[in-house]
């Protein structure tokens, strides 16, 4: 048992949060119910990055200043998360005053240990990335992610010595600490941006007028990426709480986009080094949602909000199939077509049948209760269920323990199947008409119950409402999501359910 702090990044507050940004929270989330399932003590951060010039833009185009404009969208997306079954601990505005003063001290530090200086700054700037490139980044003359031009900005800046740690950070990424980029198709295009060599980079913004005052030269402002990513420090009390700080930095892992990678793998843990704190443990790129094979974007009019989603097949239905359909780390593909095969298929036919068939056979053939009969099952079932939720349990820990969510959640399945094809062998409906059979038929149901309390557990992280619902059908007290040790997970012997009765589809079928 240890800690395990996980953050997301921090959303530009400009547009709605939509299906690609609803896939990072929901993944970081599944993985901090998972840490909190085997029993970590578990902190979650997540929040709003309003400083950007992109933010103050939109602001200004509906009339309403900054800070009132991000007082509405930070809400926005908090209920959106909210909405989505998201349980993090904190959500971090970087216009609150504690991210402030961690701004401020980080950039205190920085600036004692001489790593600031001035400078005449002349760059190719993208306005939506908020980031200076190189010619040699550019594709086709344009900005690499968003395909605009770029500006030539010129103007007196503070620099920060990024070119002083780029040895240490090699060292790091390469040797030091194999896990701190990952997957390894990030780790490599860190450890080649490294090895091609760094240049100092701008802190400040001269032009800017929306951020927070650079302590050194109130007529600057903080550049935006240089102030949102202390966020991470700041969510866990640093500097005015050095206790709680104590308990959670440095971040077990933080889970980005894979286009913001460098900042996080680069920028980021220079300016930890240059203020003298402990770098986080990973830094996990994941990959992007297109729709229909789309690129999801404004002009092409295919980006969906989650909320369309949540409306027709519930939060838990979309949190399943990005996890189960996207194998972590890769890009994946959303389409209406596609979700609704996984839900008939996956959540209304294999998983709520198997509860709705074993509930309602409990009711009707046992007035609603079974206790263990022992020993019966042996001679009749093959596999044992037993058997086979040990093993998948195992395999669901293997996977999930290494990120690998799309196969732990494979791993549920074939115990689910499982369950379903011992109904049709066995055929309850024909043990209930033979008195002498009567044990095999308290063995059985018994069995499904069980498969079935321990699936409630390891679907938890994916599908805490409908996790929640399984644990309470099959009699369990409380809350599945209290569950804080993987022992949990063991099957039990002589164990008794009470109180079994046929419910409401888990999943109604969709038309
Ligand atoms: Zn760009």
């Amino acid at each position: 048992m240890g800690k395990f702090y996980i953050t997301t990044a921090i959303d530009y507050v400009n547009s709605r949060p939509h299906v690609g940004t609803a896939y990072e929270k929901i993944a970081a989330d599944a993985i901090a119910r998972y840490r909190r399932l085997a029993g970590d003590d578990t902190f979650f951060a997540m929040g709003t990055d309003e400083h950007s010039l992109n933010v103050q833009r939109e602001a200004e185009r509906r009339g309403l200043a900054p800070k009132a404009y991000c007082d509405e969208m930070a809400v926005v997306f908090e209920q959106t998360w909210r909405s989505l079954g998201i349980s993090h601990d904190t959500f971090i505005r970087t216009t609150e005053p504690r991210h402030e003063a961690a701004v401020r001290e980080i950039f205190a530090r920085i600036h004692a240990k001489g790593d600031i200086y001035p400078g005449l700054y002349k760059g190719l700037y993208c306005a939506s990335c908020e980031a200076f490139y190189q010619e040699k980044d550019l594709v086709e003359g344009k900005c690499p992610h968003h395909g605009i031009a770029l500006q030539t900005i010129e103007e007196k800046n503070y620099f920060f010595r990024l070119t002083k740690y780029r040895d240490a950070l090699l060292a790091h990424v390469r040797d030091v600490n194999p896990e701190f980029v990952r997957p390894e198709i990030r780790r490599n295009e860190i450890l080649n941006v490294l090895e091609g060599g760094l240049e100092d980079i701008s802190v400040s913004r001269a032009s800017a007028s929306w951020g927070i005052p650079l302590p050194i030269d109130p007529t600057q402002v903080v550049y935006v990426w240089f102030d949102a990513l202390i966020n991470y420090v700041a969510a866990v009390g640093f500097p005015a709480e050095p206790e709680r700080f104590a308990k959670w930095w440095p971040a077990d892992l933080h889970v980005i986009g894979k286009d913001i990678t460098r900042f996080h793998c680069i920028i980021w843990p220079a300016m930890l080094l240059a203020a003298d704190l402990p770098l986080p443990k990973s830094v996990f790129g994941h990959g992007f949602i297109s729709v229909n094979g789309q690129k999801l974007s404004k002009s092409l009019g295919n980006v969906i909000e989650p909320e369309a989603i949540v409306s027709r097949f519930g939060a838990d239905a979309l949190r399943y199939f990005l996890l189960r359909e996207i194998v972590w780390g890769g890009d994946g593909d959303f389409s209406w077509e596609q979700l609704e095969r996984r839900y008939n298929a996956d959540l209304a036919n294999d998983l709520g049948n198997l509860l709705s068939r074993t509930t309602s056979m409990v009711e009707r053939y046992l007035g609603g209760e079974v206790a263990d009969p022992g020993g019966a099952r042996d001679a009749f079932q093959q596999p044992l269920l037993r058997e086979v939720a040990g093993g998948e349990s195992i395999h669901f820990n293997d996977y999930w323990g290494r990120l690998d969510l799309a196969r732990g959640l494979a791993a549920i399945w074939e115990l689910v199947r499982r369950a379903n094809r011992v109904i049709e062998e066995q055929a309850p409906w024909n043990l209930a008409k033979d008195q002498a059979k009567r044990e095999e038929l308290q063995q059985l149901l018994y069995d499904l119950l069980e498969s079935l309390r321990i699936t409630a557990l390891l679907v938890a992280p994916a599908m805490p409402s409908k996790a929640q619902e399984i644990w309470a059908r099959v009699g369990q007290p409380g809350e599945v999501a209290g569950a804080r040790h993987l022992a949990d997970l063991a099957w039990r012997v002589g164990a008794r359910f009470t109180g079994i009765k046929a419910g409401p589809p888990l999943f109604p079928k969709q038309a």
